[in-house]
């Protein structure tokens, strides 16, 4: 089944639960540890087969398993288990998929987080990363060897927006026997990564999905036999790293997540709306809906159309002074925060060869077009874009980064 015939939305929004006196939100776990009536049912439950008890909270609490469900449900698979950061979630992954001999190939433009936890911590263990330029299939298939154990990409990559070709990796994935691990973090609701052959999906929920800044917390999406695996009380990497989320976290999470479909429309009407109007203005923007992005077509058949092409666009402004006086007059402007993350009210930008992707060592981020001048925007709710536009291009005429006067 295609993404675009599954729709998200619907499959959180039939979800239902409910609270111990009927709230119409469930109750908050306020526990860390739980009593048995009798010790043979603990002693089954330390075994995994006690179904519906709860041990302890590092291994799973109710309000987890329900925030784990409305992810699962979203993503379209059968389990899903929830974490305290987007690394959280990422880095038992790959330690659960790799043993030491392993090696993965890793897409090149990928959270700066992830690639230096690849680069320059697995080596510890002796595991390898081939990194790659995801968007060149051949490319790919010819950093697989014998001891590949994963393949892992960004649906939408983080800094450079480019588009992992989900569908074609899978097979690729497939064929050598590999699992397919996809980060769509940037892409909620939009892309369904795993109706389209991933075989883990994970997400940081500190940006879209939970979309107030105010946590961070992340998730995996997968098999129940994969899950059973992260969590298995003498082997689970989730389970012995313990980067457990707190139930009182989880359920804010959930409560946040019933708006998401609505908050995604909005984000990306407003991020294609600036796209669209800038490119016009002759400024270097990139953006997925955009028909001049590399990827635009394969995306365009990827997406749950309703939600669009997302709130992420970056524009090239030539140099690292001009981003940054720009930034600093936008912020003054009240027109965003200068800040790293994404998927907030406000528009968020930054300059990512100085924040978020500094992980990359220069010359790297210089082969793979991750430019000084760079601006990642992330696209607030702004309720009427035409008026941020013409603020922002006031900005940018001010500093001379858009130097015609426009007519209006
Ligand atoms: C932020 C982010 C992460 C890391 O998530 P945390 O919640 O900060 O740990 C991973 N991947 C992507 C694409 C991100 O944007």
């Amino acid at each position: 089944m295609k993404s675009n015939q599954f729709n998200p939305a619907n499959q959180i929004q039939d979800l239902q639960y409910f609270g111990e006196f009927g709230g119409v939100n469930p109750s908050i776990s306020d526990s860390s540890t739980y009593t048995f009536l009798s010790a043979k049912t603990m002693f089954d439950t330390f075994e995994g087969n006690a179904e519906g008890c709860y041990l302890y909270s590092r291994h799973s609490s109710p309000m987890n398993l329900y925030l784990g469900e409305a992810l699962a449900a979203m993503e379209g698979t059968e389990s899903a288990n929830v974490a305290a950061s987007g690394m959280g979630a990422i880095t038992p992954v790959l330690m659960q998929l790799c043993a030491a001999g392993d090696e993965i190939v890793s897409s090149r433009t990928i959270y700066g987080g992830t690639y230096a936890f690849m680069k320059n911590m697995l080596p510890k263990w002796n595991i390898k990363t081939n990194f790659v330029d995801i968007t060149k299939l051949d490319v790919v298939e010819a950093a697989i060897t014998e001891n590949t154990k994963v393949l892992y990409c960004e649906t939408v990559s983080n800094p450079l927006l480019e588009v992992a070709d989900i569908e074609s990796l899978a097979k690729i994935a497939n064929k050598y026997n590999i699992k397919l691990v996809v980060d769509n973090t940037f892409s909620p609701l939009s892309v369904a990564p795993a109706k389209l052959g991933a075989d883990v999906v994970i997400h940081s929920l500190t940006k879209f999905i939970n979309g107030s800044s105010d946590t961070v917390g992340g998730v995996v999406c997968a098999s129940q036999e994969f899950i059973n695996d992260l969590k298995n009380v003498n082997n689970g990497a989730s389970m012995l790293l313990g980067p457990t989320m707190d139930s009182l976290r989880s359920a804010s999470i959930l409560k946040n997540l019933r708006t998401l479909h609505i908050r995604m429309k909005q984000h990306s009407y407003n991020a294609s709306y600036l796209a669209e109007k800038f490119e016009k203005d002759g400024l270097k923007v990139v953006y997925p809906g955009l028909k001049s992005h590399p990827s635009h077509e394969i995306y365009s058949t990827m997406i749950n159309k309703e939600y669009g092409f997302g709130g992420m666009m970056t524009i090239d402004v030539g140099s690292l002074d001009k981003a940054n006086e720009l930034m600093e007059l936008m912020q003054n402007r009240n027109l965003g925060y200068l800040a790293v993350s994404l998927g907030f009210y406000k528009t968020l930008f930054s300059a990512p060869g100085t924040s978020t992707s500094s992980e990359i060592p220069l010359d790297e981020q210089k082969e793979m077009g991750l430019t000084d001048g760079l601006i990642r925007f992330s696209i607030g709710l702004d309720n009427d874009i035409e008026r941020t536009y013409q603020m922002m291009k006031a900005c940018m005429m001010e500093i001379g980064v858009l130097k015609e006067l426009q007519k209006v």
